[in-house]
This record gives structure tokens, C-alpha cells and sequence, in this order.
């Protein structure tokens, strides 16, 4: 498993300790602890209704904890204080952390009134001032890299899922993230179209992109990831280098699961 970074340190790109979020009475995610090196590729699997998406949620700020603590890239954005009340970094600095994320969707939440090339370029100029030149240079790149170059000017509702989905992977990139959160990109395609989003996320992995995917893609998992976490009932019950993992996940349930997955 990769641990140290390029720069000498091993301070993780993603740390979570002892995450807490409740719908009403409803406890969802029951004190998540995970860390992800950079450069590392995670994948993160479990039934449905075990707490990913919240997890992932929490961790881009599109939910707010109510316990624990999370950092990015060494940067602490949430931690709980001696009265046990979560506290937040002060706003201009909240949103500095979270643009570190980037997040992919599985209903791709492309903007539809907005051509590929505009969905590419509007976050760069709004959020980060980026002059419009540079950033048409900066989403060119990107399309080329997900080889959707001649859909530049075509409306998203003129594109195939898996086009759909290679878009806004490239729209999340046009954000230069270090670290990109999946939330089951594939689970809404046809299973030919898969394939090509899978690629594409290889691809990322091996330019040593770090991602926490969450997906039901076995393959995926075994092949590009090097950790596998399973969650169940908000909670993280294994992680473990995913050769070992799918030798022998550790735990009963994680082996149900995988026997019900393969
Ligand atoms: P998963 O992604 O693993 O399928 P989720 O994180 O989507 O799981 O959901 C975990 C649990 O939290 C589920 O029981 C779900 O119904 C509940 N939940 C998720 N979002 C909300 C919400 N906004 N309000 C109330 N309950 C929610
Ligand atoms: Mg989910």
C-alpha cells in the first residue's frame, strides 16, 4: 500500500477519525475512521444503505458531520471540541479545503443548459477567477485526456451516459483537485457503457490521482484499487490492501457480501 508522499512527509489526504452524522434519530454513520495516503486508490463497498454516500458527503461538505473529525491534506476542515460540539474552519477557508475535492456522481449532475466545453470552463472562472483563455486551454486538455474532444460543443443531453460521466470527471478535474471522491460513477449506466468510465478512472489511478471510489465494480476494486473498505450499518467494519481483501476479507460479514458480489 502507498504511504509516503513525493514530498517527504505521510501526512494522508483524506483522514477521518471517528465520523458521526444522524438523520433525526436515524444514527447513519457510527464514528467512520479512514485514511487515504496520496496517491492512494480506495474503494469503498458495502450494501446499500450502509452510509457511503454520506460518508463521501461529508467529506466534500455536502453534509455536515456531528462528530469526529475530518482533515484534508493535513488541513483539519471539522473536529469535534472538549464539549463534544462539532466545529468548522471559518468559511474563505472551509471552501479552500473543500475545493481540494473534487466529486463524481453517479447521475453525473452535468449542468444541461450549458454545452461540454461551458460545463468544463464555469467553475474555473467563477470559483477560482481562472481568465476565460486559460481555462478553454485547461478543459481542451482535459477532453482530449477523456477523448471527448469533438463533443466540445455538443449539450450533454446529446451524449451517451458513459460520455456523460467521462465529462464530469473531467469537469471535476478542470478544478485541479488532489483528491477525487466517486460515488458510484457507473451504477447508472448500461453495462457496455461502463467499461469505458472504468478506463478512464484507471487511467487517473495510474497518473496517481487519489480517489475514494465507492462502487459495486468488483473488478475495479481487485484490480485499480490498493485498499478495499467495507462498510455496513454505518460502520467501517474492514480495510485492508485489496489482494488481501478478496482472499479474505476478515470478517463475516464483509464475506456474505463479497460472496452475494462475485
Ligand atoms: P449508501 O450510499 O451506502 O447506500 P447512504 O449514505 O445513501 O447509503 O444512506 C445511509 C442511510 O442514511 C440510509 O438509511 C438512508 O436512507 C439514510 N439517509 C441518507 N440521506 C438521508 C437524508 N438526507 N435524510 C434522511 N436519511 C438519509
Ligand atoms: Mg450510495
Amino acid at each position: 500500500m502507498p504511504s509516503s508522499t513525493s514530498e517527504g512527509g505521510a501526512v494522508p489526504m483524506i483522514e477521518a477519525l471517528g465520523v458521526k452524522k444522524r438523520f433525526g434519530s436515524h444514527e447513519v454513520l457510527r464514528g467512520i475512521s479512514l485514511s487515504v495516503a496520496r496517491g492512494e486508490v480506495v474503494a469503498l463497498i458495502g450494501p446499500s444503505g450502509s452510509g457511503k454516500s454520506t460518508f463521501l458527503r461529508c467529506l466534500n461538505h455536502l453534509e455536515t458531520i456531528d462528530g469526529g473529525s475530518v482533515s484534508i491534506a493535513g488541513e483539519p476542515m471539522a473536529r469535534t471540541d472538549e464539549s463534544g460540539r462539532c466545529v468548522y474552519v471559518p468559511d474563505p477557508q472551509l471552501r479552500r479545503i473543500c475545493a481540494r475535492t473534487g466529486m463524481v456522481f453517479q447521475h453525473f449532475n452535468l449542468f444541461p443548459h450549458l454545452t461540454v466545453l461551458q460545463n468544463l470552463i464555469e467553475a474555473p472562472m467563477v470559483v477560482q477567477g481562472l481568465p476565460r483563455d486559460a481555462a478553454i486551454a485547461r478543459a481542451d486538455e482535459l477532453l482530449a485526456k477523456v477523448g471527448l474532444t469533438q463533443k466540445r460543443d455538443n449539450y450533454p443531453a446529446r451524449l451517451s451516459g458513459g460520455q456523460k460521466q467521462r465529462v464530469a470527471i473531467a469537469r471535476a478535474l478542470a478544478m485541479q483537485p488532489d483528491v477525487m471522491l466517486f460515488d458510484e460513477p457507473t451504477s447508472a449506466l448500461d453495462p457496455e457503457l461502463t467499461g469505458e468510465v472504468l478506463r478512464t478512472m484507471r487511467e487517473l489511478a495510474d497518473g496517481r490521482m487519489t480517489m475514494l471510489v465507492v462502487t459495486h465494480e468488483m473488478g475495479f476494486a481487485r484490480e485499480v484499487a490498493h485498499t478495499v473498505a467495507f462498510m455496513d450499518q454505518g460502520e467501517l467494519i474492514a480495510a485492508r490492501p485489496a489482494r488481501e481483501f478478496f482472499a479474505d476479507p476478515g470478517n463475516a460479514r464483509a464475506q456474505a457480501f463479497l460472496n452475494h458480489m462475485l
